[in-house]
């Protein structure tokens, strides 16, 4: 049985999520733009894959 995970944002809870690629910034520069993020529609933060909670 294959369970389904649902990532959901650690501030509001909400599960309308973006991913995408974090890309180049100017405070990081080059450094983990490879990395995914996800920015949340509902409360508009941004935080990185590893940070969202998996129920
Ligand atoms: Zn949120």
């Amino acid at each position: 049985m294959a369970e389904e995970k649902v990532p959901k944002c650690p501030v509001c809870g909400g599960i309308d999520l973006v991913k995408k690629k974090r890309g180049w910034t100017i405070t990081t520069g080059v450094f983990g733009m490879n990395k995914m993020q996800y920015h949340c529609q509902s409360c508009g933060k941004k935080f990185m894959e590893n940070k969202a909670v998996y129920e």
